[in-house]
């Protein structure tokens, strides 16, 4: 007879901060229902893949893990294996079971429901006591599920992504993503703000607010609710003192947003807007729906409205027919606008895609990882020249955890900072600190310490 406190569920977790959420939120639903993280696969009863298919290597990884669970499946037979996200998007279901017959569950991204009536339907739960202290289990479990997801996108119980436009209808040539996410959905905004609120309660200090294209937030409603508005009311939540949102297209970047980020303190000077290539005919076949040169404008305009706003980016180098000669025009982007983050994706061909079925893969895997270390070498001395402005200056960091000696948190232009200080308890405390070493992708300081301490 098994009881609840032996049972456990391992949540595996690949991709991007909408699958984090996710993720944290099967996990809060599977606490309710009596279970507890472990690391240890072959110790769970429930072990749940969220998948990421936006790139070839995603997927191989994926393919890789169910493999391995088949063995753990025949070891422990009693097991449920659910797998969730974009692999599964919203018709590979039937497909995947018969290549993976030792699948119990799918779920489609941001569903969760069908592994909650499984181990309901098949008596697979124990209700945890209705008396018990549910904001204490429902923080343990954001802990263990944050704790389980990779560095990158963990966040941290200081920290909650908040879905808030699913899925996407912008037909990038290359994506997969509105295939298996299926059509642009905004959340209603009183939906958002309650779950804001909650986390709030929980204690969270910092929320990111997450769509494929977060500046539309609101267009598909019909109601005139709009990003700029549901940042303004996530402003006046007591206990949230910081709030980004996260990715934005830049044909959906209004005045009205920019505005908002100017004039809202807590909104944190952080704008993410891919632009994938800095050439117009390589953007025109990836059907991005801007020119470099509107792209550029944009960046004045964000740089008008919060002169020192980090700007992030994504670009994929490698795209379909794209020449020496257009590659470096993405490269002499980088240099002329200096992003403070970037992130760089060999092109791999994606199903069902639009180039995928029109376009050929046509530059060779060694030119792209060519491409790719070119702009990652340029991107990292462009990092190191940025931060070592900041040596010897006082910045604001709200404190994520503790690793080993030192804490460590962000600032509000989401730069990592690993600091020494005194003082006991600052996770979730916003905390000045002065930086003393400083490289491309983190900075070192110190805040209250003994003074004997700065000099050694
Ligand atoms: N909604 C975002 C993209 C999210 S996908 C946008 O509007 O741009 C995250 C990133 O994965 C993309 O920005 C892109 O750089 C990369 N990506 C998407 N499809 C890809 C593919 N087929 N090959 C390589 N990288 C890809």
């Amino acid at each position: 007879m098994i009881k609840s406190a032996s049972r456990h569920y391992f949540l595996w977790t690949i991709g991007c901060q909408m699958n984090a959420a996710d993720s944290r939120r099967l996990a809060s639903e599977l606490e309710a229902l009596g279970y507890k993280a472990t690391d240890n696969e072959r110790l769970a009863d429930v072990i749940v893949l969220n998948t990421c298919v936006v790139r070839q290597q995603a997927e191989d990884k994926i393919v890789g893990r169910l493999g391995s669970l088949k063995t753990v499946k025949e070891a422990n037979p009693n097991a449920v294996i659910g797998l969730m996200g974009c692999m599964v998007g919203r018709h590979e279901a039937p497909a995947l079971k018969a290549r993976f017959p030792h699948v119990d569950v799918f779920m489609a991204p941001s569903e969760t429901e069908p592994m909650v009536s499984y181990l309901k339907e098949n008596g697979l739960y124990e209700l945890i006591d209705e008396s018990a202290d549910e904001d204490r289990a429902f923080r343990d479990a954001l802990q263990d599920a944050a704790y389980l997801l990779p560095a990158e996108q963990r966040g941290s119980s200081v920290t909650a992504f908040v879905p808030v436009v699913l899925g996407c209808s912008h037909a990038c040539s290359f994506c997969i993503i509105p295939y298996r996410r299926g059509v642009e959905r905004s959340r209603p905004q009183v939906e958002v703000l309650d779950e804001i609120r909650a986390f709030a309660d929980q204690g969270v200090k910092e929320v990111m607010l997450l769509g494929q294209i977060v500046d539309r937030y609101g267009k598909d409603l019909d109601n005139g609710e709009s990003l700029a508005g549901l940042l303004q009311a996530t402003h006046a939540i007591n206990g949230i003192d910081r709030i980004r949102f996260l990715t934005s297209h830049p044909n959906w970047m209004t005045d009205d947003l920019l505005q908002t980020v100017a004039d809202f303190p807590k909104i944190c000077p952080q704008l993410e807007v891919p632009i994938q290539a800095g050439n117009n005919d390589v953007l025109a076949t990836m059907r991005r729906g801007y020119t470099r040169e509107d792209y550029l404008r944009l960046i004045d305009r964000i740089r008008h409205f919060t002169p020192e706003a980090a700007i992030h980016t994504d670009i994929i180098v490698g795209f379909c027919g794209e020449t020496e000669a257009q590659f470096m025009d993405t490269y002499r982007l980088f240099e002329e606008v200096r992003f403070d983050k970037t992130h760089i994706a060999k092109y791999s061909v994606r199903p069902r895609t639009v180039a995928a079925r029109r376009m050929e893969d046509d530059v060779p895997a060694e030119e792209k990882t060519r491409r790719w270390k070119m702009l990652d070498d340029l991107q990292q001395s462009i990092l190191a020249e940025k931060n070592a402005a900041l040596m010897g200056q006082q910045v604001s960091v709200l404190v994520e955890s503790r690793r080993k000696e030192r804490w460590h948190g962000r600032t509000p232009h989401n730069k990592l900072v690993f600091f020494d200080d005194d003082r006991q308890d600052l996770a979730g405390q916003t905390v000045d600190v002065t930086v003393d070493w400083t490289g491309p992708y983190s900075l070192v300081g110190h805040g209250q310490v003994a003074e004997a301490c700065t000099l050694t």
